[in-house]
């Protein structure tokens, strides 16, 4: 592939870093730079850090590129696959936060093929302009993997249907308003027939959120409960018993969604300069654990490449893109693994991001505790958004031709 940008491309890259450096001002601490959407970004920093993020995203929409994915009459920036590239790209070299989030992501995107008019008309403007965070309500404590077998169920009573059940690892569900949520509403059909999606308003009577608080100390998920919960006909989105097919053009939207994988290359050369600050306090030998982390995040960028160039050629990445999240997941995990490494016992302390950089707290622990909080968030990034080994089942038999059993 041509590693370079065509004139339009290259116009519109000066376009989006003028902008950038024109409107964003960062916090100094770049502790929303990886936040997605709104909900993200107050599970990372806190209210203030949601605050943060949803003036930036004011500034954004102004712009018209709140959405950017988004076709241009449902107010999105129509940007083409090669545009949202540059856009994402020029975003993480500035280290200022994308848009992204469940609701400019997928939700919208879903509801933009499978929404009716009203549909439209009700909940893509709160997406577009911030005001609405959005939750997906898909995962139950014995479906993830194997989604299709979810047991939470919506019975038709009159023009309602009445839910019951339980959702879990619902990211961010108590900062939402809506949430996309799927419901058996036929049990006696096949798993995948049975399914109904819905878009659900998080304030009816009878739904609970229960924050679940993770290993880096962040209720980064919760549990969702419904109770009889009454949801209007108005709320199904897509045809009764259909909703798995509608889910899997979310899933897409999810998996498809051009990520940057620049931000990999940014943690390792952070690691750098931390380690040049500190010559003679670190082991020699970790300069080829370095320059491994090096290699590994150059060949994510160009795994990244290989999709990118497939979806701007109008092909459907499929073993492509799992082997992308599988790679870039692990290397994660990795480039955690070598901080923690580098920076010795003191790795482990996390600090205190509410205490000054002069306190006690934060003397000792590296790069204002960044290392431990990462070492521990890199332990999702494997199972989040399509677990490794189900990953590598795709890249064995889609892409290798191997076959099931
Ligand atoms: C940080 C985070 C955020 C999340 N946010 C959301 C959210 O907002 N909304 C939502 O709905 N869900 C969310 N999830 C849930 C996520 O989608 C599931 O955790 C994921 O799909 C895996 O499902 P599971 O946890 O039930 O594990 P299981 O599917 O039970 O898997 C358990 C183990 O078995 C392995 N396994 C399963 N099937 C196979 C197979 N066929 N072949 C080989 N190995 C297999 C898995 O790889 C894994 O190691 C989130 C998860 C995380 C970690």
């Amino acid at each position: 592939m041509d590693f370079h940008d065509s004139p339009a491309e290259a116009a519109f890259r000066t376009e989006v870093r003028d902008f950038i450096a024109r409107e964003y001002r960062s916090d100094g601490d770049g502790d929303i730079a990886d936040a997605r959407g709104a909900a993200h970004a107050a599970t990372q920093g806190g209210p203030a850090a949601m605050q943060r993020y949803q003036a930036w995203m004011k500034k954004l929409a102004a712009k018209g590129w709140v959405a950017p994915a988004w076709p241009q009459e449902y107010g999105g920036a129509g940007m083409t696959i090669m545009e949202q590239f540059v856009f994402n790209e020029e975003m993480a070299k500035a280290r200022a936060p994308r848009p992204g989030g469940i609701g400019v992501g997928f939700a919208g995107p879903t509801i933009i093929v499978y929404g009716a008019g009203e549909q439209k008309t009700e909940h893509l403007p709160g997406i577009l302009s911030g005001d609405a965070v959005w939750c997906q309500g898909f995962s139950e404590p014995g479906s993830g993997s194997d989604l299709a077998s979810l047991q939470t169920s919506a019975v038709k009573d009159g023009d309602d249907y009445i839910v019951n059940g339980q959702k879990i690892w619902t990211s961010g569900a108590q900062y939402a308003q809506r949430m996309i949520l799927l419901a058996r509403t036929d049990p006696a059909a096949p798993k995948h027939k049975g399914i109904s999606y819905f878009l659900l308003d998080m304030k009816s009577p009878g739904v609970s959120v229960r924050p679940l608080v993770n290993m880096a100390g962040t209720p980064m998920f919760n549990e969702v409960f419904f109770d009889n919960v009454r949801v209007p006909r108005k709320d199904l989105l897509g045809e009764e018993n259909r909703g798995w097919y509608v889910a899997a053009t979310t899933l897409d939207f999810e998996r498809s969604s051009i990520g940057s994988s620049i931000a990999q290359g940014q943690q390792v050369e952070d690691l750098v300069l931390w380690v040049k600050d500190r010559r003679g306090e670190v082991q020699p030998t970790i300069r080829c654990e370095l320059a491994e982390r090096a290699i590994e995040a150059e060949t994510a960028r160009l795994l990244s490449y290989r999709v990118i160039s497939m979806q701007n050629r109008g092909l459907v990445p499929n073993h492509e893109a799992a082997a992308v999240k599988l790679y870039a997941a692990e290397l994660n995990q990795r480039v955690a693994n070598t901080a923690i490494k580098l920076a010795g016992l003191y790795g482990q302390l996390e600090g205190d991001r509410n205490a000054g950089a002069g306190s006690a707290i934060n003397r000792y622990a590296p790069n204002k505790g960044r290392f431990a909080r990462a070492y521990l968030g890199a332990v999702a990034s494997t199972i989040a958004g399509g677990t490794s080994e189900v990953n590598r089942n795709i890249i064995a038999t889609r892409g290798l031709g191997l076959p099931r059993d």
